[in-house]
C-alpha cells in the first residue's frame, strides 16, 4: 500500500518522488527501461540552470541517486493498467505484479515517432536509427543523412558530425522549427549540409545495408528538383509520440494522445496526476519537467493531507 506510485523514472517522475517522498509520503516508482528515460539518448545537456554541462547518462544517475536517502522505493514492470475502486489506485504490470496506492502519477514520457517510408522499417538497425549517441559510431566516415528540423534533428546531427564524413539534413519546410543557436552550432561544422523543402521518399538497400535514399521536392515554387543520394545511415527525428497506450480507457487523453492535465498536474481523475512529456504542454525540457514533478509532489501531499483531515 502506497501513497503514490509513479510510473515513469525520468526527470518529471524522480523529481514528483523526491517531493512526495521528502514529505513522508510512501513512494513507489515504477520503470520498465534506464532510470533517467530520455536522458540516456541525450549526449550532453546545458540549459538545465545550475548544471553548466553534463552528459544525460550522468544527470540521470544523479537525480536517481538523489531519491534514494529519502525512501523511494524502485522496481521495474511495464504498466499495463490503471484501476480506480473504492477510492485506491491498483498499477498491474506486465509481469502480473498489482499495486495499490491512494496516488498515481503518469511520468512515462514519449518515444520517437517513424517517419513511415518504404524501407524505414526494413532497413531499421541496419541503417536506420532514432538514437544517434547508440549508433553513431557505427557511421565513422560515413555519408549520413538526419531527417527533421526540430531541436532533436539539429542536435543529434551536429553529434553526428563527429563520427560522419558529411551529414545532412533534411526538412519538410523551408525553415526550421528547432532553437536558433542549434541551428548555429550544426551550420557552423565543416561536414554539414542542409536541403530544405525536401522529404524522404522511399529508402533503400542492398538488401543488408541502406545505400541510397530518394528525397521529394516540398518546394512549393518548384524550383527543385527530385534526388537520389548516396548514404549509410538514416538517423531520424521527426517528433515525438507519448506514451499512453496503457492509459486509453481512463478518458485523460487529447486528441494526440497526450494527457491532460490542470496547473496542479490533476487529470479529470481524482488522486490520478500526470507530468513531464507525456502532458499536454507547450515545451518539453528537463527542466519544464522537473518543474512539474516539484508542483505534482506538493499538490500530492495535500491531497492526501485533505484526505487524512476529512477521515480524522
Ligand atoms: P519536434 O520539435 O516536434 O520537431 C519534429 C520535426 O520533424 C519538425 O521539424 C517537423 O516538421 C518534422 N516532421 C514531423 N513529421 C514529419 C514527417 N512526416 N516528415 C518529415 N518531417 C516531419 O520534435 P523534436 O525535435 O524531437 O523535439 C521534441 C521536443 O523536445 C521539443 O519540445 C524540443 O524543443 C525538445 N527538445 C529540446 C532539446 C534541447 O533543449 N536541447 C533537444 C531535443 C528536443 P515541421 O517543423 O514542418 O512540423
Amino acid at each position: 500500500m502506497y501513497d503514490t506510485i509513479i510510473i515513469g523514472s525520468g526527470p518529471s517522475g524522480l523529481n514528483t518522488a523526491l517531493y512526495t517522498s521528502r514529505s513522508n509520503l510512501k513512494t513507489l516508482v515504477i520503470e520498465k527501461g534506464l532510470y533517467g528515460g530520455q536522458l540516456n539518448n541525450t549526449k550532453e545537456v546545458e540549459n538545465y540552470i545550475g548544471v553548466e554541462k553534463i552528459s544525460g547518462q550522468d544527470l540521470a544517475d544523479i537525480m536517481y541517486n538523489q531519491t534514494l536517502p529519502f525512501g523511494v522505493e524502485h522496481t521495474y514492470g511495464d504498466v499495463l493498467s490503471i484501476t480506480k475502486e473504492n477510492d485506491l489506485f491498483k498499477v498491474t504490470t506486465d509481469i502480473g505484479e498489482e499495486y495499490i496506492s491512494t496516488t498515481v502519477v503518469i511520468a512515462t514520457g514519449t518515444q520517437h515517432r517513424e517517419l513511415g517510408v518504404q524501407g524505414e522499417l526494413e532497413y531499421s538497425g541496419r541503417g536506420v536509427s532514432y538514437c544517434a549517441i547508440c549508433d553513431g559510431a557505427f557511421f565513422k566516415d560515413k555519408d549520413i543523412l538526419v531527417v527533421g528540423g526540430g531541436d532533436s534533428a539539429l542536435e543529434e546531427g551536429e553529434y553526428l558530425t563527429n563520427y560522419g564524413k558529411q551529414v545532412t539534413l533534411i526538412h519538410r519546410r523551408n525553415e526550421l522549427r528547432g532553437t536558433k543557436i542549434l541551428q548555429d552550432r550544426f551550420n557552423n561544422k565543416e561536414n554539414t549540409d542542409m536541403k530544405l523543402s525536401y522529404t524522404v521518399k522511399q529508402i533503400l538497400g542492398d538488401g543488408k545495408k541502406v545505400t541510397h535514399v530518394e528525397l521529394e521536392s516540398t518546394d512549393v515554387a518548384d524550383t527543385k528538383k527530385d534526388l537520389t543520394i548516396n548514404i549509410d545511415g538514416v538517423f531520424i527525428y521527426v517528433g515525438l509520440i507519448p506514451n499512453t497506450d496503457s492509459f486509453k480507457d481512463l478518458d485523460i487523453l487529447d486528441s494526440q494522445n497526450y494527457v491532460i492535465t490542470n496547473d496542479k498536474m490533476e487529470t479529470s481523475v481524482e488522486g490520478l496526476y500526470a507530468v513531464g512529456d507525456v502532458r499536454q504542454k507547450e515545451l518539453r525540457q528537463i527542466a519544464t519537467a522537473v518543474g512539474d514533478g516539484s508542483i505534482c509532489g506538493t499538490e500530492i501531499y495535500k491531497y492526501i493531507q485533505t484526505k487524512k483531515d476529512i477521515a480524522n
